[in-house]
């Protein structure tokens, strides 16, 4: 996962060299008690490193480690990902397990999407889905008041981590939620294909479960009305469609205009991984919809381009669309490599079968290995055209036969 970079200060090379000794020791970790071992002397690091408000001893350890040992990368970077996102504290000598979560929503409006501070009616409607149909019986937890956009996430570790910090302050003092200022939240991109997260914090005693497929069963709810009737078990996927029906009520009145669709509820770097996953088949289909109704033409008289888009690595897929008989790029879309992909994963496959999946039976798939470009004029990126070169996406203004150029 690309993550994003503070200004470069000051840096510690004994630092760096601890971290990296130490996730290598753990990549190397033979038992699950040695495990244990180096897991536990990491997290005192990372956890050190992320008090001092500065991500470089942390960005050089896995800029290093990427260069020498791929597992022990994969390692620090699960260990950097868990110090941020749950904790161990104490209240009234008990100990609490807490964790943020995010719950993801995959959206696209030929309008806007929203974003920002979520009103209090709808809030509270979202804790008692949350609370009903996701969370384990005995969590207390809290949710922030604010939709954010993917720029609306705080940037780098001990910037989440601190946002963390607060929400797990919060839902252990028994607070409900946690306000957000709205004008320290950074603009929002307008995207026709968009994801937005719900940020919140669950606080439970110390090894109980938190959400609801972790619970063993709960007796007398839903499945019956027989309070005396063996207990039931709900799996991940009953959980996440009772979510998606509920929740999806609950969040209606903020979706004026978009479609949308919920993703489970989860810890906060699993659920943003899991979005940024499948943000890339949503927004395919979203895009085909789009040009079907836009240009009223149905998928199969639209073709494809995809190629692959290179920095130092493969970053990303690019994605063109245009009429079966022409040669304009009308619109693009961009399939970045997500978590470990990489030029050996199966990318293409997943892109085509979404492809043919919305309809678009002429796909055509360039081997070249194009640099990352974008307009110096609007920073678009630029897009495949049937005959490999990277062209600017230009869209038909509505009723108007000829293409222009969108700025
Ligand atoms: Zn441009």
């Amino acid at each position: 996962m690309k993550k994003p970079r503070v200004p470069h200060r000051t840096k510690s090379p004994r630092v760096v060299q601890e971290l990296s000794r130490l996730a290598s020791g753990l990549a190397a970790s033979g038992s699950r008690i040695e495990d244990a071992f180096w897991e536990n002397r990491l997290a005192a690091k990372i956890n050190a490193q992320l008090r001092t408000g500065d991500d470089q001893n942390l960005e050089a350890a896995l800029d290093q480690l990427y260069d020498s040992n791929a597992v022990g990368y994969g390692e620090f970077i699960y260990a950097i990902e868990a110090a941020i996102e749950c904790s161990t504290l104490m209240r009234e000598g008990v100990g609490h397990d807490v964790l943020m979560f995010a719950a993801p929503v995959l959206t696209w409006s030929r309008f806007s999407i929203p974003s920002g501070l979520i009103s209090e009616p709808v809030l509270a409607n979202l804790r008692e889905q949350l609370q009903a149909h996701v969370l384990a019986k005995e969590v207390q937890f809290v949710l922030a008041d604010c939709l954010f956009s993917p720029d609306q996430l705080p940037r780098g570790y001990h910037l989440t981590h601190e946002l963390a910090s607060k929400l797990w302050t919060a839902t252990m003092a028994g607070e409900r939620d946690l306000h957000m200022n709205p004008r320290q939240l950074a603009e929002t991109g307008r995207f026709l294909s968009d994801t937005r997260y719900l940020l919140g914090a669950i606080a439970v005693q110390q090894g109980k479960p938190m959400f609801r497929w972790q619970e063993a069963e709960r007796a007398g709810m839903d499945k019956s009305t027989d309070a005396n009737s063996p207990g039931v078990k709900f799996s991940k996927q009953e959980i996440l469609l009772a979510w998606q029906t509920h929740g999806t009520e609950a969040l209606r009145p903020l979706f004026q205009g978009c479609a949308f669709e919920l993703l489970i509820p989860d810890g906060f770097f699993s659920a943003w991984r899991m979005a940024d996953r499948l943000a890339r088949p949503y927004s395919t289909h979203a895009t085909i919809d789009f040009l079907q109704s836009t240009l009223n033409v149905s998928a199969n008289r639209l073709r494809a381009v995809v190629a692959p888009f290179y920095d130092q690595w493969l970053e990303e897929y690019r994605i063109s669309f245009m009429l079966k008989d022409r040669d304009e790029v009308l619109y693009g879309i961009v399939w970045a490599l997500v978590g470990d992909e990489d030029e050996n994963s199966d990318t293409v496959t997943q892109i085509e079968t979404t492809l043919r999946e919305c309809g678009i039976t002429h796909t055509t798939v360039l081997d070249n290995r194009f640099l990352l470009e974008y307009c110096e004029e609007c920073g678009a990126p630029l897009f495949p055209n049937p005959e490999g070169e990277v062209v600017h996406a230009e869209f038909p203004d509505e009723g108007e036969v000829a293409p222009v150029h969108l700025h």
